[in-house]
């Protein structure tokens, strides 16, 4: 096919602002394209070469486009740096160029859009010392052969600025035109591409195989399904009425999302946004080999940093440490991950993307072996909008944003690529920091794990109650210690070590080891919260809630000059938690 079709087509895509008028004259280029480079013409368009998920790049810095373009058309670098600032556009600029070129080669071949694919695929893939000067010299070829107009587009689709404007749904409604028999056959495009995420492999579908062949598309593993996504409401009650008054509840843990393939031993981890994150999360793709029983899945999950030491879960930030293509090891057995499984897409043959989501569920949990840090996610079926609150303060305890509740109808499918109602999360819409410290009464501790075996992973922290001369508990603390203090707190706390909890500290938490309320220790907080687990203000602002602190740190304060009833106390908790509240709403 000839890269003249394409130029001259873009060039009338470029004049127009309409997106009809866009899309006819996309649907007359489709028509023209002989069906086997179909897939190649929509990348182009779209100024790829590939879907986004397979990572590799059109695109070279402007610099050396520029090196190109001098030595296609004869002139300096700096006579087109100069024109470069009167048009604005080195494609703009190339096309003038090679106009005043001279010297005409008689027999240059027309650029074929086979050529000019293949040369910007090399270019792509060159990496490493002289890559430079290659991709410089395959781009100075092709401008060589090119017509003024060529010119111009091969330049914009090289420097990334190609920019027709040319959305994905422009290119579905065209496909559905051109090959479909009509728009309203788009549903079923849309459908493979939010299932594929590749326009590509669509198009050449529907050219080739027809719409019949559309409508039986299924998932691929490697090809990263679209995610669906969540809508949001305020309130229990809103929720169950949305969702016809029953509900999966979820937690709503606060990490990275992840789409996990897995094909016997090779696994893809796949972010939200599609890219491929492998190289990532190696821990992330061993748990998946290891704990997901299924030869072949397609699984979602949220993929969370936990502490190492106590197994806690840690807030997303955490996670940016793995953002990084060097040192993932270190950062690995700094900031672990668990991954939480929420769903199951394929299976072994099977693609579940149409099954109502109770359905799904029951795959997922079929195929996960569960481990410290493998989890099908934390969840309740219920009609009660009661029992969703509890359930939302538990989550948040537990370290979570909040809760996703998932549709169980008949139509609960899985909505690739769409935001809708199937799906709603409730969040809490006030987030503030605690500025205090507070000074809180150790009572009990947990065994630490890892690097922090033998010594303790973290500890129940209570606020004092002088009404009832109690100690309640209100936070458990692991973060903030350092190895000095892990050492010598198991001896520092042994003469208070008791077998049982003490008779003065209330607490439905099970501790490992219990000690008589006599050591205080400062701790700073992110924030307070509701929670149906600690004892601290139990049915003070609500019923059956009581209040926590959210992830505490230990500020390497012994209050050695505090004794127990000098804590913190459980009213004083109570007015940080309104005066929080206070601050938000002001
Ligand atoms: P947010 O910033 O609230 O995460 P978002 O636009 O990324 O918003 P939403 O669809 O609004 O995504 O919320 C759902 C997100 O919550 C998912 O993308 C996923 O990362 C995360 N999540 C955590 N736990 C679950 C769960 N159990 N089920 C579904 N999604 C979950």
């Amino acid at each position: 096919m000839e890269y003249s079709l394409i130029a001259d087509a873009y060039e009338k895509i470029e004049a127009t602002t309409k997106r009809l008028e866009m899309t006819d004259h996309l649907v007359r280029l489709l028509k023209e394209t002989p069906k086997d480079v179909i897939d190649k013409v929509v990348y182009l368009t779209q100024g790829k070469l590939y879907p986004d998920f397979i990572g590799i790049e059109i695109g070279i810095a402007e610099k050396l486009a520029i090196r190109a373009v001098a030595r296609a058309t004869g002139h300096s670098e700096k006579e087109i740096e100069e024109d470069i600032r009167e048009t604005g556009d080195l494609g703009e600029t190339a096309q003038k160029f090679l106009r005043k070129k001279t010297q005409v080669s008689f027999f240059s071949k027309p650029l074929t859009v086979e050529r000019v694919y293949e040369t910007l695929d090399k270019m792509a893939r060159s990496t490493g010392a002289g890559s430079m000067d290659l991709k410089i010299n395959f781009l100075a070829g092709l401008l060589s052969d090119a017509s003024p107009k060529e010119a111009k587009y091969v330049v914009r689709t090289v420097t990334g600025s190609l920019r027709l404007g040319i959305a994905d749904m422009t290119v579905l409604d065209a496909l559905a035109i051109a090959f479909g028999g009509g728009k309203e056959t788009r549903e079923y495009l849309e459908r493979s591409y939010n299932i594929s995420s590749d326009l590509g492999r669509v198009a050449k579908t529907v050219a080739e195989e027809g719409i019949e062949s559309i409508k039986e598309f299924e998932v691929s593993l490697g090809e990263p399904i679209r995610p669906m996504l969540a809508e949001r409401l305020g309130s229990p009650t809103e929720i169950l009425e949305k969702l016809g008054g029953k509900c999966t509840a979820e937690y709503k843990y606060d990490g990275e999302r992840i789409q996990a393939h897995k094909k016997e031993d090779q696994i893809i981890l796949f972010s939200r946004r599609l890219e491929d994150i492998t190289d990532q999360y190696p821990d992330g793709s061993e748990l998946t080999r290891k704990h997901v029983k299924a030869k072949e899945a397609i699984i979602e999950a949220e993929c969370v940093a936990v502490d190492p030491d106590t197994g806690e879960m840690k807030p997303f930030q955490e996670l940016m440490h793995r953002r990084r293509k060097y040192g993932v090891k270190k950062a690995m057995e700094e900031y672990p991950v668990s991954l939480f499984m929420f769903d199951a897409l394929y299976v072994d043959g099977k693609d579940l993307t149409l099954e109502p989501y109770p359905v799904r569920r029951q795959h997922l949990e079929k195929i996960i072996e569960q481990t410290d840090h493998v989890k099908v996610s934390e969840h309740i079926i219920t009609d009660d909008p009661e029992e969703l609150e509890k359930f939302f303060e538990k989550a948040v305890e537990n370290g979570c944003e909040g809760l996703v509740c998932k549709s169980v109808n008949g139509d609960s499918v899985y909505q690739a690529g769409a935001r809708g109602w199937l799906w709603i999360k409730y969040k809490r819409d006030y987030k503030s920091e605690m500025t205090d410290t507070v000074d809180l009464v150790v009572v009990g501790a947990f065994h630490g794990r890892g690097k922090r075996a033998g010594t303790y992973g973290a500890l129940l922290l209570a606020a004092y109650d002088p009404d009832e001369d109690v100690f309640k508990t209100v936070t458990k603390c692991g973060t903030g210690f350092t190895d000095e203090d892990l050492k010598k707190l198991p001896k520092m706390m042994e003469k208070y070590r008791i077998p049982h909890r003490h008779p003065r500290v209330i607490s439905t938490i099970e501790a490992d080891v219990w000690f008589e309320p006599t050591v205080v220790i400062e701790a700073m907080g992110a924030e307070i919260t509701l929670s149906p687990i600690h004892a601290c203000a139990m049915d003070v602002i609500r019923k059956d809630s009581g209040l926590a602190i959210r992830f505490p740190r230990f500020t390497g304060n012994y209050r050695l000059d505090k004794s127990a009833e000098d804590a913190t106390t459980v009213q004083e908790v109570v007015e940080m938690y309104r005066g929080q509240l206070k601050k938000v709403a002001g």
